[in-house]
């Protein structure tokens, strides 16, 4: 044959764009209509609703077509002025990119640095902002979960630690890897820009991405100065949709219908969250089982912050990642993140959020078991088991 790829169903197993379920994918599947016609406007409407109850706001939406970063910059654009200072706190390869954008636009950068495996130290996030005494910092810009390293940032705790050195900066929130995974409180935790996008918890194609913007936002949005146009919020504003610009890509609100009934109505958004802290864990179990005999590490060594929507596995000294990645693929059909940045080769990306199930990630695990095996990587044999007895465990209660 001439096919590289072994039958079956892939097991998509990146961290984003993931998997997605049929109906939805039938839902997307919608001939044209025309986006002012009401029956469209009522879908349109609906999905704004429900977009922001996942995001638990009361307050603004806006969205774009374009991925993630899209959604990155309206959060810069519509919020600062040539020159202004936004404090970024270091979690990886995404908060280093949402920074190159910034200074690209002109912004100052200021960063809290930190060990990418142990995460930011929440003094160091507080002693930056208490240091700011002629309050220059306009924005602090927090990523949530950081994608590339697999762990999650306490956004509660930044917003704590902005309150109580009484600093007024806007705080922006990168949701895009947790947003219907992980949870995440607009509105409870004071977040004034929350940016998301269409293609990891949401379950859908990617190509939408969306900004809840809060009321104090809103009245910095009226001041800054950063050219934009197609982003702009006050002309969406302005059109019939109020928060769109543009011709609007019909499809996606129709999946993304279904895709809140899926979360809300069918397994309710709770559930989804208790799913993937159980996928997570048991992914973990896996790992850290394989990790005796020198073998591959968690790479979050700080269990506070795991991310219970990927896991990142640092490979042993001397062994390449991109071996096993390509073992996994192409003998098992099982597709795995790479490592980003300066993790390339160093580390593989265990995704599991969205539309997954237990089998779905024994499976993957499966494989890469055996093809750690195939490429001569040290490991411990068993950790499926592990992760098979963890999940078995929490069914018998
Ligand atoms: N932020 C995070 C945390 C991400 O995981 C990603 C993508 O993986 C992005 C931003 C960029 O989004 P996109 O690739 O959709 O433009």
């Amino acid at each position: 044959g001439t096919s590289t790829r072994p039958r079956g169903r892939q097991f998509f197993a990146n961290p984003g764009p993931t998997n997605i379920p049929d109906s939805v994918l039938l839902a997307v599947a919608h001939s044209t209509v025309d986006f002012n016609d009401p029956a469209f406007m009522e879908v349109y409407d609906a999905c704004v609703e429900g977009l922001k109850r996942v995001l638990k706001t009361r307050q603004h939406l806006f969205m774009y077509t374009g991925s993630g970063h899209a959604a990155w910059e309206a959060s810069l654009v519509n919020l600062f002025s040539p020159g202004d200072a936004v404090l970024i706190l270091e979690t990886g390869h995404f908060s280093d990119s949402w920074a190159s954008m910034a200074r690209d636009m002109g912004l100052e950068v200021r960063q809290v640095p930190a060990d990418w495996r142990q995460g930011v130290d929440m003094e160091a996030a507080r002693a930056a902002l208490a240091a700011d005494k002629d309050r220059a910092i306009k924005g602090v810009c927090a990523v949530h979960n950081e994608t590339s390293t697999g762990m999650a940032l306490p956004l509660a705790e930044v917003r704590a630690a902005m309150d109580e050195v009484g600093h007024p900066a806007l705080l922006l929130a990168d949701t895009i890897s947790s947003l219907g995974s992980i949870d995440f409180r607009m509105d409870e935790w004071g977040v004034d820009a929350a940016v998301g996008g269409s293609q990891k918890g949401l379950m859908l194609p990617t190509g939408m991405s969306f900004t809840g913007v809060s009321e104090k936002a809103m009245a910095a949005h009226e001041k800054a100065r950063l050219p934009k146009f197609y982003f702009n919020w006050t002309r969406m504003l302005g059109r019939k949709q109020r928060s769109f610009v543009g011709t609007i890509p019909i499809g996606l609100f129709y999946g993304l219908r279904e895709s809140l009934r899926l979360i809300e109505e069918e397994e309710g958004l709770e559930q989804v969250f208790r799913r993937h802290s159980r996928l997570g864990e048991a992914v973990r179990r896996c790992v850290r089982h394989w990790s005796g005999n020198n073998g591959p590490q968690l790479f979050c060594t700080n269990p506070g912050r795991f991310s219970d929507s990927v896991t990142a596995v640092l490979m042993p000294e001397g062994h390449n990642c991109e071996a096993v990645r390509g073992t996994a693929l192409n003998r098992f059909n099982v597709s795995l993140g790479a490592g980003l940045s300066k993790l390339d080769g160093r580390v593989f990306r265990v995704g599991h959020l969205g539309d997954l199930n237990e089998p779905m990630v024994l499976g993957t695990l499966a494989a890469v078991e055996m093809s750690l095996k195939l490429n001569g990587v040290p490991h411990a044999p068993g950790g499926v088991d592990a992760a098979m007895a963890f999940l078995a465990d929490g069914m018998a209660a």
